[in-house]
Order: C-alpha cells, then sequence, then structure tokens
C-alpha cells in the first residue's frame, strides 16, 4: 500500500462504494442480457431463411458485446477487491474520480485512453488522430488507388 497521493485516494474511496454498486448493477443487467440473447440464438436453432440469419448474426455480435463488457466489469470488480482500482495500466497514474464515474470499467487514465485501438468495452474518448505521413506522391506509376488510407 502506497500513501502518495492521500487526497485523491481520500476521495476515490470515498466513491469507491459508488462505483462498485454500478459496477454490480452493469453486472446485473449484462448477465440478463447475455441470458436473453443466448435463449434467442438457441431457439433460432439453423436460420431458415436470411432474415432469421441476419437476426441470428446481430443477436451475436450483441452476445459478443455482452461478454466483453462483462469481463471488463469483472476485471474492474477484481480491481476493487485487490485494492489497485483506479491507476491506469499504461502509465500507472491515478485514474481521475470523474473518468471513473463515467466509465467505470476504465482501466486507462484520460490521456492514454486517447492512444486505445477503440475497443476496450467502452466508450472511447477521441483525440486527434496521430499524424499520419503522407505517403511520397510516385509520379512513376500509373495508380487509380487511393492513397489516403493505404497505411
Ligand atoms: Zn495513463
Amino acid at each position: 500500500m502506497t500513501h502518495a497521493h492521500p487526497v485523491s485516494r481520500a476521495s476515490l474511496s470515498e466513491q469507491l462504494p459508488v462505483l462498485r454498486a454500478a459496477l454490480l448493477q452493469q453486472r446485473r443487467f449484462r448477465l440478463q442480457q447475455l441470458a436473453e440473447l443466448e435463449a434467442a440464438i438457441a431457439r433460432a436453432g439453423e436460420p431458415a431463411d436470411p432474415a432469421d440469419a441476419a437476426r441470428r448474426e446481430v443477436d451475436s455480435k450483441l452476445a459478443a458485446a455482452a461478454r466483453q463488457a462483462l469481463a471488463d466489469i469483472e476485471a474492474a470488480l477484481m480491481l476493487i477487491s485487490t485494492g489497485r482500482y483506479g491507476r491506469c495500466r499504461r502509465c500507472d497514474a491515478e485514474i481521475s474520480v470523474r473518468l471513473l464515474r463515467t466509465i467505470p470499467t476504465t482501466q486507462w487514465c484520460l490521456r492514454c485512453r486517447r492512444h486505445l485501438p477503440s475497443a476496450d468495452g467502452s466508450r472511447v474518448i477521441r483525440g486527434q488522430r496521430p499524424g499520419q505521413p503522407s505517403p511520397a506522391p510516385r509520379r512513376d506509376l500509373p495508380t487509380k488507388r487511393e492513397t489516403l488510407a493505404c497505411r
């Protein structure tokens, strides 16, 4: 146990019961959602027509997203129980209580979230994109393709 930042730690420990309750509620919601989706997928069996198949595909994607969200929630609850909640996985800084209240499952501080690929199961705050090097124009090659997003 470190006592490097007693003030903000105190603030987090004050908020911890609220955050934990929010996570438990999210977990209940996700478990129920997942159970319903899996029941719907099981009921559908082998889809008979394209509409059923499309619906099943959507359900599968939603179930996958729910499973991911559930994993994030479990991870956050585990961090709370081991006393390591609220620290950034990337830079080890304290995650602001404000961000934790907005996204209780986050394991990254606001600054590091901007560098995430985007799928950590929660909303991603969009920062500016890292500067893309513009590809040098090759005049010797005839190309019809757009070179904007080729890297
Ligand atoms: Zn960080």
